[in-house]
């Protein structure tokens, strides 16, 4: 197993956004966890340091766990790509869909577990008995039983889940179901996605929450945003290319590369203008984050050769980063395709764009800096945990179009603090959404200013560490199995 760095992030700095009242209920919260936890370390088990929601959330908040004193560690399983490629066929199902088609029988059970077995040992020569074991999503959740053998408080935190079951969610669910039912505490971040079985009395709702000062969503200056876009070759832009400095996680500065020598970020075509009306997706390349379907329904607005100056960015990581997304370099190449077969004048308004995860600190500013230049943000995924990438525009008041499905329901009103698609498979109503943003900025405006105030109010750390503290000292007052 990798132990990941966790630093620390002054909870002060956090607090001085949020209200007296909030700011004091969360230092109260932190005592709390101090006067409970003890020398007790929680530790956090999840399957990659980088890449995706769950390891973007983990960053932050251990480290402002750190700061109020409590013992947060972070490792990162072992596995092989045989290992990855059944838990990602889990994490299919349990969205209701085939994957790969490939089996969840005996075979891939011995593997798991065969895995699992090795992580176990080390693990267990790590923890020491009434610690708390947070196990993220279905890769390390075989660990459940060793561990409360161990005598830790074993908590599984389920990231995933979809609003509707069918045969191939059963089968995900019959998976894991051996493997996490006795944990001490369930972890779901909407209510709707536990399955029947786990015990509603150790099932705690969690949504997730973001890190307005992490490099993904500080404030960055106009100027900035530029010259971040221009540096990596993001736009086309004459303007200045001044290399931006940023400070990373451990207090050290860097600063954005050019990428030049690898032919910059926009894969195939040339860059957008700098002054293009950016459409964005922000995403993994997930068959169910649709970012076939987001360049059908742009190609479907623009055919016409409307919506001028209208441009569509889908940017994802580079697929060599994300080592638990065996299918990353697969979707990624069915768009390419899907971009070269596009029409002239509509494929000149397409860019793909490859973010390099050598660098998470880089990755995020230019993440941040594309979140922050679009004019609109789309996230149309077929199914969504939650959707972190929503929360994150809407922080930086872009006005986001998101198909109603997972926890983007729990984020956007309709209408309110940004546009829902009620058939995130339709392309013509995904045009006609866009189509209704593009004519009308002061309808941007508003939806943008108003998804800020939600996150403000309901997806901030302190709330998320507030329910940790209540979870964490509920388990370590009781006796461990
Ligand atoms: N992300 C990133 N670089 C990329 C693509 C995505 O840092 O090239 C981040 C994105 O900003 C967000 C997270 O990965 O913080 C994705 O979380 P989300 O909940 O949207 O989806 P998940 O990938 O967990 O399904």
């Amino acid at each position: 197993m990798q132990e990941v760095e966790v630093g620390t992030v002054p909870l002060d700095r956090l607090a001085g956004i949020l209200s007296p009242e909030r700011a004091e209920r969360m230092a109260a919260s932190a005592a709390r966890a101090r006067d409970r936890l003890g020398d007790h370390v929680v530790w956090h088990v999840n399957a990659t340091a980088h890449g995706g929601g769950v390891a973007e959330m983990l960053k932050v908040l251990l480290a402002y766990g750190r700061d109020a004193k409590i013992e947060n560690r972070w490792l990162v399983l072992d596995g092989d790509p045989e290992f990855f490629d059944i838990t990602k066929r889990v994490h299919n199902r349990i969205h209701g869909e085939a994957g790969d088609g490939g089996p969840l029988g005996d075979a891939e059970h011995h593997h798991y577990r065969r895995v699992l077995t090795d992580n176990l040992r080390e693990l267990v020569s790590r923890v020491s008995a009434g610690d708390v074991v947070v196990l993220h999503d279905p890769q390390p959740a075989g660990l459940c039983h060793g561990l409360r053998d161990a005598g830790v408080h074993v908590v599984w935190r389920c990231h995933i889940g979809s609003d509707d079951s069918n045969d191939r969610s059963d089968e995900g669910w019959g998976f894991l179901r051996g493997y996490v039912e006795g944990a001490d505490a369930f972890v779901f971040s909407r209510r709707v996605y536990a399955p029947s079985w786990v015990d509603g009395a150790r099932l705690v709702v969690i949504p997730p929450s973001i890190d307005p000062f992490s490099n993904k969503n500080v404030e960055l200056t106009a100027s900035e945003v530029r010259s971040v876009l221009a540096g990596v070759g993001l736009v086309a832009d004459e303007g200045p290319a001044d290399s931006v400095r940023f400070k990373r996680r451990d207090g050290t500065d860097g600063w954005v590369r050019t990428h030049r020598e690898s032919g910059g970020l926009v894969l195939d075509g040339p860059p957008p203008p700098h002054d293009a009306r950016l459409v964005v997706q922000v995403s993994r390349w997930d068959r169910l984050k649709d970012m076939a379907g987001v360049m059908d329904g742009f190609a479907e607005l623009v055919a016409d050769g409307t919506h001028d100056g209208a441009h569509l960015l889908l940017a994802g990581p580079s697929v060599t980063g994300v080592t638990d997304d065996p299918e990353g370099a697969e979707v990624l190449e069915a768009c390419r395709a899907q971009w070269r077969q596009l029409p002239d004048p509509i494929r000149d308004r397409v860019h793909l764009a490859s973010i390099p995860m050598d660098d998470l600190d880089e990755n995020a500013i230019i993440v941040n800096a594309v979140q922050r230049h679009a004019y609109a943000v789309v996230q149309k995924s077929l199914m969504e945990g939650f959707g972190l990438t929503v929360t994150e525009a809407m922080w930086k008041e872009r006005p986001v179009v998101a198909s109603r499905v997972g926890g983007i329901q729990d984020q956007i009103v309709d209408g309110r603090d940004g546009l829902l698609l009620d058939d995130p498979t339709d392309p013509q109503a995904f045009a006609a959404t866009l189509g209704r943003l593009l004519v009308d900025p002061a309808l941007a405006d508003r939806l943008g200013a108003a998804g800020r105030e939600r996150v403000l109010e309901e997806f901030l750390g302190d709330r998320h560490l507030e329910q940790y503290v209540d979870l964490f000292s509920r388990l370590v007052d009781q006796t461990p199995a």
